[in-house]
Formats: structure tokens, C-alpha cells, sequence
């Protein structure tokens, strides 16, 4: 904490850079930061950039006669919303800009900027506007349907889901013509409104209007939000389709009333949805990486190699086997990349990226097509750019770029049709 005005200048005037590092987060009692920017205006900026500056600062900086504190304030990611909207509607357009692009501006603030005088501005507020819904929240929750409003219906027949001809969900009048005989999970709220999703046996005749949804289509169609709503409904969809009947005794089963399982009433067992965990791992060998078509990919397309955990295996010991048996090859330094809920049909990839031990290259038979070490400013088509193979292949190529300090020529991605 610091004490007083002459220790945060002292503090920012340091050149240790652990100091510098250290101001950008030090706390200072209210009566400090006041004392700063009134005896020290050349120190209002490093104020500014102080992560834990209060909003009251923030509100007497934003009438500084300085445009370049304006706009530091308005790129700061959080303001209170009284000087969000003031800025948006007194500020200078170089503020207003700022303010149109930060993605903590409020919704309501961003729509008075969309109606800007300045075209800047109005486009940057617009396109803000889009990428919140873009992003939009998918929230996942469990229930029983309830009465809460009017819900969203991802209706399937079986594990296949229906959509009309324009790729939207379909109405529940069009819904109707499927008779009653189906379960329904709320399973999650998705930009407000709760979602449904329902359930018809898989022989039941699909309706003239109504298509059986193709989900590597839907990728290029559908918001992240819709998707994120889809993988989850896809993969509760399949486990109701599969655990009509107790798999210890027989007896047809039951929703659990507040747990997602499906419950057997004569003997207790409960199946839970099935999670298949896939080790994914990007090989890395100088300024190569290593990436293989199975036959199922598309014509052209190659990604990293993948494989599903066994019984009793860590994830580390299921990376370094499968890649040993689909490459030929031993590696070193796995470290963790991210994951990625797959619905094709239920795994959660576990992605790592890695480096080249030992071995020569030998392709699996039956399992791996082609496979190589690719340059990385000469790689061939990738997966869809959402997948986490793409993600991984984009990082490590984003991070190969800043070493070089050049761009590299960007690969061509899966062909969406
Ligand atoms: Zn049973």
C-alpha cells in the first residue's frame, strides 16, 4: 500500500522494472491518488494506468485538459457507468472512439454511440454491439421444464437434430406435427431465454418441412453462443437416446429429478451423460510441427494427431502412446494448451502441445493417411478455425511470428459450404 503521493512518484520514477510492474498494481489510500494528480499532473497518466485506481479518479481525470488521458480513461476496461455515458455523449470523437471499441462499455451506452455523428465511431459501436452477441453467454444449468417463459426448443429425433430449411430452430407449431411422445432437460440459458431440448423416439416420421440438422454445417451458420448451446443439447440428446433401460436390470428408466441421470427406479442405478475424453497433441520440432490425415478428413485437410484415453491412463501417458502409434515418434516437455467440448459424439479434447524427442516418422496403418513435418509458414489446409487443432496451430504460428518479427502467409482453413 502505498503511503503517500512522493512514494508513488518515487515508485513510477524508478527504472528497476520490477517497480515499474509493481506501480501498475500498488494501492494507494483515496486521499493519496488525490494528492497525485493535483501536485504531480505529469504523473496523471501512470495514475491512470493503475489497475487498481478508484472510479472517483477516473471520473476527475476524464475533464483533464489532456486528450491523451481522455483517451487512456475511455480504453480503461472498466468505468463507472455515469462517465461511460457522459463520455459517450460530451467527450471528443478521439474519446468517443475509445469508448465505442472497449468491451466493457455498457450495452445501452453503445447504442448511443451507434447512432454517433461520427461514422468511426457508429461503425465501431455496431460492430462492438455484434461481438457481444457473438460471444453471448451460454449458461449451463440442469432442470426439469419449468414455467419460466417461453423456452428456447432444440428438438431432436433420437441424436439427430431438426431445423428448418433456413438453419433456424423450428417454431413449436411446427413441432407439433411430431405428436407428444418426448422427453424434455432444460439444459442451459442462452442470451436470456432458457433452453429445451426435446426428445423423440428415433423412428418417429420426420415432418415435410423440418431437416435433420448437419452440425459441420451449423459451424459456419450459427453464433458461438448457439453453438456452445448445441454441443451440450447434441451430447444430452445421445445419452437420453442410449439409457432408455437400466443397464444393470433392465427396467426402463427415469429423469432423476434434480440430478442429470438417468435413474432406475427398481434397482437405484443412475447413468450419468458420457464424457470421452481425447488427447490431442501438436508436436513441435524446431520450426516444424507435426500434423497427419486420418481418412475421414476432408480431401487436403491435416491436424494434430488425437486419440481417446484408455481405462487407467493419465492424459500425459494417453498423449505419448497415441502419438507414438499414429507417428512413430517420442516426445518431451508436453505442456497444457486448453480444451474443447466435441460433440461427435461425446469428447472433451485435451489439448497439448509438445516437442519432438526421438523416432522417425512412421504412419499407422489404417488410422493415419499422410503425415509430416510442416513448416510453419508452409502448412496445408487446417480444420475448422474454431476447433482446437486450429487454435493450437494459430498460437503456435502467432508466437513463431513475434520471434521472427515477420508474417507469415496465412494457411488456407477447412472449406465451409
Ligand atoms: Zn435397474
Amino acid at each position: 500500500m502505498i503511503q503517500s503521493a512522493e512514494e508513488f512518484v518515487a515508485l513510477r520514477s524508478s527504472e528497476v522494472m520490477a517497480e515499474y510492474n509493481r506501480s501498475a498494481y500498488e494501492k494507494a489510500p483515496m486521499q493519496v491518488w488525490r494528492d497525485v494528480i493535483d501536485k504531480y499532473p505529469d504523473c496523471q497518466l501512470w495514475v491512470i494506468r493503475n489497475k487498481t485506481v478508484p472510479l472517483e479518479i477516473l471520473d476527475t481525470l476524464s475533464r483533464s485538459d489532456h486528450a491523451r488521458i481522455r483517451s487512456e480513461i475511455a480504453t480503461k476496461r472498466k468505468l463507472s457507468t455515469e462517465l461511460f455515458e457522459r463520455l459517450a455523449k460530451d467527450a471528443d470523437v478521439s474519446v468517443r472512439r475509445h469508448i465505442a471499441i472497449n468491451k466493457k462499455t455498457p450495452l445501452h451506452v453503445l447504442e448511443i454511440l451507434r447512432q454517433d455523428n461520427d461514422a468511426d465511431v457508429a461503425e465501431a459501436a455496431a460492430r462492438n454491439i455484434e461481438g457481444r452477441k457473438l460471444k453471448g453467454g451460454f449458461e449451463l444449468t440442469y432442470a426439469h421444464p419449468g414455467k419460466s417463459g417461453a423456452p428456447l426448443i432444440f428438438p431432436f429425433i433420437g441424436e439427430n437434430l431438426l431445423i428448418n430449411a433456413d438453419a433456424a430452430l423450428p417454431s413449436v407449431e411446427t413441432l407439433q406435427a411430431l405428436g407428444d411422445g418426448w422427453q424434455a432437460v432444460q439444459f442451459g440459458v442462452l442470451e436470456g431465454q432458457p433452453c429445451e431440448m426435446r426428445v423423440w423416439a428415433q423412428k418417429t416420421p420426420l415432418p415435410e418441412d423440418l431437416l435433420i440438422g448437419d452440425f459441420r454445417r451449423l459451424w459456419g451458420v450459427w453464433s458461438a453462443a448457439y453453438l456452445a448451446a448445441l454441443i451440450r443439447a447434441r451430447q444430452l440428446a445421445a445419452w437420453l437416446a442410449q439409457h432408455r433401460f437400466c443397464g444393470v436390470c433392465g427396467q426402463a428408466t427415469k429423469m432423476h429429478p434434480t440430478e442429470p441421470a438417468c435413474a432406475c427406479p427398481a434397482c437405484g442405478h443412475k447413468a450419468y451423460p458420457r464424457i470421452s475424453p481425447v488427447c490431442m497433441g501438436l508436436i513441435l520440432k524446431g520450426n516444424k510441427m507435426l500434423l497427419a490425415r486420418s481418412p475421414r478428413f476432408l480431401p487436403g485437410v491435416y491436424s494434430a494427431l488425437a486419440g481417446f484415453v484408455e481405462a487407467g491412463e493419465s492424459a500425459e501417458a494417453a498423449l505419448r502412446r497415441e502419438v507414438f502409434e499414429e507417428s512413430g515418434v517420442r516426445i518431451k516437455n508436453i505442456r497444457w494448451f486448453g480444451s474443447q467440448s466435441w460433440p461427435y459424439p461425446h469428447s472433451l479434447m485435451l489439448g497439448f502441445i509438445a516437442d519432438y524427442a526421438s523416432g522417425e516418422l512412421v504412419a499407422q496403418e489404417g488410422e493415419i493417411e499422410d503425415l509430416g513435418w510442416f513448416d510453419f509458414d508452409r502448412l496445408p489446409a487446417l480444420p475448422h478455425p474454431a476447433s482446437l487443432a486450429c487454435r493450437m496451430i494459430d498460437h503456435v504460428r502467432k508466437r513463431q511470428g513475434k520471434r521472427r518479427s515477420s508474417e507469415s502467409a496465412a494457411p488456407r482453413r477447412y472449406p465451409l459450404e
